[in-house]
């Protein structure tokens, strides 16, 4: 399609629009070296006759891309003793526990999308926490405190604890499809919590602030801040009740942390309240709901974007039904000859991502318990009306949710009031997520969890391990419809998960994995997982430019813009004249004409490549956080 086919309506936007359209990209200052990025438009891979390109390390038997170093290392020593992704996922999960503790561990939760060669199958595991059966759509309705004042008080109590999944996911991938038992997969993680390791400057931010609360519990205290004095960069944290706490697992199974000793642990351990009421922050897990936790294999959400098979995170993830709304959205638009980080590009992303989450705010809950039209969401008739409402000339007004009732086959005639469900706010910035292939082409995409940076805060005393405030991602008021009580979707329910945004995704050509990445990130995952994938598959970029270049993220209809800009470590940057282009198309959350609006630090992707041609294989780190590649053979 040719540009000028796309002209807007609005003439008093036309004069800009054809500016932007034929003048240079205002990507990069131009005072900014950019090396080995594109710097101006390049034509989708498909239109040059080619899959997008890659660089680095050439690797064959197998390559991990994970946030922290050490457990990049233990990834790559399952693989090399023969260990396939699913192994080799596992050790990576259990290290990450030791030395990111304050972001995913088996106190959370997480989904793990898993590709297996054999039989050319694309699987998830949905390892997400899930509401104790005592929870209530009102639960976190405290006296005389408005929701909107909730986040900080609730996400330190047990009452938002979910029970926690990521044991029961890794623990059914390998029984699945893994080569080696839950007891080989502990190893590294109990000698680095028994011997301790040197914490990074990530880890040591996160001690320093607290995980952003007000203090720790005091049994994180002795963790973190033993004697009283907090660990700093380069100090050795030794964690004996978590080596402990695994050497158990490894001997009595997953069992033993669901209904053995550890689960009256983790009862008590939530009973601890931060919340103003402490009688009303309480955590109301019991035993029976420990004992009934179930990870379940889901099938990935599918759809294809220029010739490209995209699986991402199915419901109770909104994840990959918002990533392919905004990819079909955008399908229609030349984004590869609009150039990477030109203004025209990001105003068309940021108009897919406000339509998109409008749909999520309504739609998306976990689909167990609520009606999610998965299928009418991404019908292609319903998608191209959402994203005909995009003028590349202006920005639109604040849109409301669509109904996609009348596009999905298994609809619900119940009527649903879309107006009564709040926007979602842009919450959390943590979580971490690792991607792997081995040498037979097994591939695993994982998005882990404990929620918050600490999770409560909450440790298990004498278990050593942080409980997650995954409920927290529930709507904390209940939305209910005036006329016929129908419930919001992702309203608290019994035994249901909140409404995630993890969106693990592996894209595939002809059934054939090309890639796999993900982020964390709050709501904004979706986001980086959208920036990436364009970069990757409209601006032919290798995966390790794909992950360095500045990201842009809108969670909301209302659509206030976050981007990294001049105020970013990443290169190219967003420069102000790109911002002031942006704001001329009506993007005013930027902030006044002339200045830097561009402030911010958008998530940590860790991907894969694999050439569908030679079968090489690559990988990607994110430099946000300590990400590694280990390309095999070393
Ligand atoms: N709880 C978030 C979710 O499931 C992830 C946490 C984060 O990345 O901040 O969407």
């Amino acid at each position: 399609m040719k540009p000028t086919a796309l002209l807007p309506r609005h003439t008093a936007a036309a004069v800009l629009l054809a500016t932007l359209l034929c003048g240079p990209a205002a990507w990069a200052d131009s005072s900014v070296d950019t090396p080995g990025v594109p710097p101006g438009p390049t034509l989708p891979p498909q239109a040059q006759g080619k899959p997008p390109s890659w660089a680095g390390k050439a690797a064959h038997k197998g390559v991990v891309a994970v946030s922290h170093p050490a457990a990049a290392e233990a990834g790559a020593r399952a693989l090399e003793r023969g260990g396939n992704a699913i192994d080799a996922a596992a050790a990576i999960q259990f290290v990450l526990n030791v030395v990111e503790p304050q972001f995913s561990g088996i106190g959370g939760g997480g989904f793990m999308m898993v590709h297996l060669a054999k039989s050319g199958r694309t699987f998830a595991i949905d390892g997400r926490e899930t509401a104790p059966a005592a929870a209530t759509p009102t639960m976190f309705l405290f006296t005389g405190v408005s929701p909107n004042q909730l986040f900080v008080p609730t996400s330190s109590s047990g009452l938002s604890v979910g029970v926690p999944g990521t044991l029961a996911a890794v623990d059914l991938a390998l029984k699945s499809w893994g080569t080696t038992t839950l007891a080989q997969a502990l190893q590294p993680a109990i000698a680095l919590a028994e011997n301790g390791f040197r914490i990074n400057r990530f880890l040591a931010a996160n001690i320093a602030s607290d995980g952003g609360r007000t203090s720790f519990q005091p049994e994180t205290q002795a963790i973190f801040q033993p004697g009283g004095v907090k660990l700093v960069e380069g100090d050795l944290l030794v964690q004996k009740d978590l080596a402990k706490t695994f050497r158990l697992i490894a001997q009595q199974g997953a069992e033993v942390f669901y209904r053995g000793e550890i689960a009256p642990a983790i009862v008590s351990a939530q009973q601890r309240s931060r919340s103003p009421v402490l009688s009303e922050g309480v955590g109301r897990m019991t035993l029976a709901d420990l004992r009934g936790y179930e990870a379940k294999i889901r099938e990935p959400i599918t759809g294809e974007y220029r010739g490209w098979q995209v699986a991402s995170m199915s419901p109770p993830s909104s994840g990959g039904l918002t990533l392919v709304q905004m990819l079909k959205m955008l399908e229609r638009f030349p984004i590869g000859q609009f150039g990477f980080g030109s203004p025209l590009t990001l105003h068309a992303m940021i108009e897919s991502m406000r339509l998109a989450f409008a749909d999520r705010a309504v739609w998306m809950g976990d689909e167990d318990f609520s009606y999610v039209p998965k299928k009418g969401l991404l019908d292609p008739t319903y998608v191209a009306a959402r994203g005909g409402l995009i003028d590349l000339g202006a920005r639109m007004a604040t849109p409301a949710a669509g109904d996609p009732r009348p596009f999905d086959v298994a609809m619900n005639h119940a009527p649903i009031q879309l107006a009564a469900i709040p926007s979602e706010e842009e919450k959390g910035v943590h979580t971490t997520h690792f991607s792997v292939v081995d040498k037979w082409g097994n591939v695993v995409s994982y998005t882990t969890t404990i929620e918050n940076t600490g999770g409560t805060g909450l440790t298990v005393p004498g278990y050593g391990f942080l409980l997650n405030n995954e409920l927290t991602d529930f709507n904390f008021a209940p939305t209910f419809n005036a006329a016929t009580g129908n419930p919001g979707a992702n309203d608290v329910a019994p035994f249901k998960r909140p409404r995630s945004s993890m969106s693990p995704t592996i894209v595939l050509r002809d059934g054939k994995p090309f890639a796999a990445y993900g982020s964390p990130g709050g709501s904004t995952i979706i986001n980086s997982v959208l920036n990436t994938t364009l970069n990757l598959i409209d601006h032919g970029m290798t995966i390790q430019q794909a992950i360095d270049a500045p990201r842009l993220s809108v969670t909301s209809a209302a659509g206030s813009v976050s981007c990294e800009g001049t105020g970013s470590f990443m290169q190219p940057r967003i420069s102000v004249a790109t911002q002031d282009a942006l704001r001329a198309l009506g993007h005013t959350s930027l902030g006044a004409l002339g200045s830097d609006g561009c402030t911010a630090n958008i998530g940590s992707v860790q991907g894969v490549i694999i050439d569908l041609h030679t079968g090489k294989q690559y990988g990607g780190a994110d430099q946000r956080r300590e990400g590694t590649v280990i390309a095999l053979p070393r």
